[in-house]
């Protein structure tokens, strides 16, 4: 769990969410996303969250995000002492987002420029983080020269290059196959623990939330509600491959799914 360099690397300590609400209005009708949500998430904790699609995770993550505005409740962040921040915040999302007309480096330079408190050193901080993610014999390629693994994990690396107080996370490994989904899985693992960054990483996969989370907040089906917030005290780091081992891992991911099929509209069967 977080080590000493992981708080002091982070700067917010809390996010705070109360009573949090949001409603579309779509012509002259009302879809509520999520309703009532309250729940506290600690600096550098790895939070996961899952649910039925359609229940509300990326609103919720656009709405952290301040990319939608809530319609009722509150997000507070404050820092080590207790002050109200306004936290750097980065996302990553199902799709890459690599722009197809730059190298691997200058996609993660360009990122990392846009925080002015790295802009100088943003070649080096790329260069860094491509051999971190093993990819530095491809710093020159484009993305459509490597593999969909492979872009993801420049995507993901760069959200982290770019040094965010908070990192939203929306489902990135849903398009991979297993193999490159573990080693992403592993791979996010290890950088998160050597950074100490918050993250909120939203999931529809039990297992990968169970790889990686801290705690899950389980959502009900549409419009989401909070069903239940997991803890998972599995010791860190941890190996994903190992892990699925341990009988208490098959425990967890059982006893969740039980939890969202209650959920599911197929729940008769
Ligand atoms: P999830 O990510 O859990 O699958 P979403 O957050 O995408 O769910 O959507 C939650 C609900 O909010 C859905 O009913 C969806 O139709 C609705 N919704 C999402 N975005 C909008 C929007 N921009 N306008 C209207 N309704 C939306
Ligand atoms: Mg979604």
């Amino acid at each position: 769990m977080p080590s000493k360099e992981r708080n002091a690397m982070s700067e917010t300590r809390h996010i705070s969410v109360t009573g949090l609400t949001k409603i579309f209005s779509v012509a002259k009708a009302s879809i509520p996303a999520f309703e009532n949500l309250s729940f506290n998430i600690s600096a550098g904790e790895f939070f996961c969250v899952v649910g039925p699609s359609g229940c509300g995770k990326s609103t919720l993550l656009r709405t952290l995000a301040g990319l939608e505005k809530p319609s009722n409740g509150s997000i507070r962040f404050t820092d080590q002492c207790g002050d109200i921040v306004t936290p750097l915040i980065g996302m990553v999302f199902q799709e890459h987002g690599l722009f197809p007309w730059m190298t691997l480096q200058k996609n993660i330079e360009f990122l990392v420029k846009s925080n002015p408190r790295l802009s100088a050193e943003s070649a080096a901080i790329s260069q860094q983080y491509l051999q971190k993610i093993g990819l530095s014999a491809f710093a020159t390629c484009y993305p459509h020269q490597v593999s969909g693994g492979m872009r993801q994990r420049v995507s993901v690396a760069r959200s982290f290059a770019y040094d965010p107080d908070i990192l939203l996370m929306d489902e990135p490994f849903v398009f991979l196959d297993s193999q490159a989904r573990w080693q992403l899985q592993q791979m996010l693992l290890q950088i998160w623990q050597e950074t100490g960054k918050t993250v909120i990483f939203v999931t529809h996969d039990i297992d990968e939330a169970v790889c990686l989370a801290d705690r899950i907040m389980v959502l009900t089906a549409h419009p989401g509600k909070l069903k239940a917030i997991t803890s998972v005290n599995f010791p860190r780091p941890r190996d994903v491959i190992t892990l699925k081992r341990d009988h208490r891992y098959g425990e967890l991911v059982s006893d969740l799914v039980t939890t969202l099929k209650e959920e599911s509209f197929l729940q008769s069967v």
